[in-house]
This record gives C-alpha cells, structure tokens and sequence, in this order.
C-alpha cells in the first residue's frame, strides 16, 4: 500500500458536506472514530464540497461552510502535522476518476441508492440533479484513490461504502482482471467501520438526526440552542422513560464524559416519569460537553490564515496520493500510452 508514510501504514478515509455546522450525529457517528484513530495509522478527512454544491448553490454561503468544517476538525484536534485534512475540490482526480466510474456503471444501479430513493420520494424524478444522481460514483473516487483500509461512517452510508467496493471490483475486473492477473487488482476494496451503538443518532423528533431534517443538535451549539433543541425533543408518554431523551443522553456515556452508563441508568431509574426533569438534566451534560468544544473552536477562528494554510498543506499532500492512482487508471484504460 502507498501511503505518504510509506509501505505498512493503515490508511483511514471519511468525508464529511459543508452543508450546515455538524452535529452530534456526524460527531458520534463519524468525527470521533476518525479523530480516534488518529495514532493507529495516517487519516484522510475530506471536506466533500462537490457533493455539498448538490444543496449549497450560494458562492459565499459554500467558502463560510467548508472553512466552518475545517475549523470544527481543528478544534476537535485534528493534527494536520501527521494527518491529512483537505478539500475534494482541490483534488480534481477525484471528478476525473468519478467520470471513468459512470462509464462503468449502468442506470439501473444507481438507481438501487437508497439517497436516490429518498430523493425520489420526496420531490419525484424530474427534480433530481445529475449530481445526486452520479453522488455514488464521486464518493467511489473519494475513497478508492486513497487506498483505505476502513472508512469510518454512520450506518447511512453503508450503501455507499458497498457501491465504492462494487466498482473498485468491477474495474478491476474489466481494466485489470483476467486469469493471469486475478489476485488483487488496480483498486484495494475498502471496508466500512459503523460503530454500534452510534450508527444512527436519532435526532429531536426520533429519526436520524439530520442537517436536512432540521432535528439536530450543532456539535458547537450555543447554551441556549442547546436548551431549546432539549426542550423540544419528541417524548411518549408511554414508554417506561423518555426513549429519544435517553438515546441523546446515552452518547455522553461513551468515553466522552466522566459520565457511565451505569451512572446514566441510575439518574433514569430516580426520575422515573420525570420529564422535565430528565431533560433539564441533559441539558447541564450537553453544556459541559459542548462548552470546552466551543471555546477550543473560538479559539482555533482566532487565526484567520489558518485554514487557509491547512488546506492547502492538506491539498499538496492529497495531489501526492491521487496523481500517481490516477496515472496507474489512466494506463489501465488506455488513454495514456
Ligand atoms: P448529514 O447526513 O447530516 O447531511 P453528512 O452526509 O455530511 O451529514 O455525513 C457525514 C458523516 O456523518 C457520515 O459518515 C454519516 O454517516 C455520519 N452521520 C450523519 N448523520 C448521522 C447520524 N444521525 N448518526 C450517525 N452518523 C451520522
């Protein structure tokens, strides 16, 4: 494997939109598994703009994000030193490699993507860019150039992760196969890490917490944000204790505070029907989760040339990885001599 470290080193790949500030979702889900596995090998975290310019259409709105994103990583200890923090965008073999990926890929496939279906269900065919509809085959590049041996995700891009592994074997069949060649291949087949437990955050109203569905809790979020999004999260009356409350409260209790599991069923089990009371009780543990992430972060915006820098460190260390991937594709496909 051919990593800027050298033959041996595991590579960990994930990809976050600069489509709003990230939230507990992408934190829990993705952010802290990449984060953590910052010492075991060397980490490539992408800034996916091109799949945010599916939803973000405004030139200034899209630069505020994608440097939001990077500042969030920052604060969250992103060490671009040993790591690689950079923007798709500024890699362009991502786009090419994705254009030779749709010539390998049939309609019909795509179609089978569930962020497909949901589009479809939502507003119907005809509404439906190219750019959401070809997203697989871009993240396919975003992932196969680098090589990664996992790619952490939240349970909503598993199919994603399976359509990236598909056409690393498809091209490998087609461009770099037959009998004499069978082992191995031009494209290593990545393996998605979901984390259990986390692998979908449910957000305020129960369902996968989401930038899109407005039912998120920002990673950074102000204490009165914090207050409010608590406040209005969707509680049954029915069941033994505040479900959604609960699974919120749960994330806390996963290394991430002083606060266990144990300790968390114990609070449960003494305010047993007392709403309110409970959620008054996340609130003070999401405030001291979040406030120290929010002074680092102010912290970190401070120094108004650093993003800057770090992407563009990030984007030469990327280009070294993806240039020579994509000559090797591009003399397997015969358009180069
Ligand atoms: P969003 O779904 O909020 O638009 P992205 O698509 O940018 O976020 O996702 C970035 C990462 O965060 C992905 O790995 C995704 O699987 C993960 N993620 C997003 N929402 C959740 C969630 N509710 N639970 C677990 N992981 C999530």
């Amino acid at each position: 494997m051919k990593t800027i470290h050298g033959e041996g080193t595991r590579t960990i790949l994930s990809g976050i939109k600069p489509t709003g500030r990230p939230h507990l979702g992408n934190y829990f889900g993705m952010m802290k598994q990449l984060l953590g596995m910052q010492n075991e090998g060397q980490v490539f975290g992408i800034i996916v703009d091109y799949h945010a310019l599916n939803f973000i259409q405004n030139a200034e709105e899209m630069r505020e994000l994608t440097k939001g994103v990077a500042i969030d990583f920052l604060a969250l200890g992103f060490d671009t030193e040993k790591n690689v923090l950079f923007k798709q965008s500024d890699v362009p073999e991502h786009t090419e490699l994705a254009w030779i990926f749709d010539t390998i890929t049939t309609v019909p496939y795509l179609k089978r993507a569930h962020a497909y279906k949901d589009a479809v269900a939502k507003g119907g065919e005809e509404d439906i860019s190219m750019g959401t509809f070809n997203y697989p085959m871009l993240m396919a590049a975003d992932i196969l150039l680098y090589e990664p041996d996992i790619v952490p995700v939240g349970q909503d891009q598993k199919q994603h992760i399976e359509f990236a592994r598909d056409t690393a074997e498809k091209f490998n069949r087609i461009f770099a196969g037959g009998p004499e060649q069978s082992e191995g291949g031009l494209f290593k087949l990545p393996e998605e890490y979901i984390m259990k437990d986390v692998e979908t955050v449910p957000g305020i109203d129960g369902r996968k917490m989401s930038k899109s569905y407005n039912n998120y809790i920002s990673l950074f979020a102000e204490d009165s944000e914090i207050e409010e999004k608590v406040m209005a999260i969707v509680t049954d009356s029915s069941s033994e204790r505040p479900e959604n409350v609960y699974a919120i409260h749960k994330l806390l209790a996963n290394g991430s505070t002083s606060l266990t599991i144990d300790k968390l069923e114990e609070v449960y089990r003494e305010n047993k029907g007392q709403y309110k009371k409970l959620k008054e009780i996340l609130i003070e543990d999401l405030k001291k989760f979040i406030g120290p992430l929010r002074e680092k972060r102010r912290e970190v915006a401070r120094d108004t040339d650093l993003v800057k820098r770090v992407l563009e460190e990030g984007k030469q260390k990327a280009r070294a990885v993806a240039g020579p991937k994509l000559v090797e594709v591009k003399c397997a496909i015969g358009v180069t001599p």
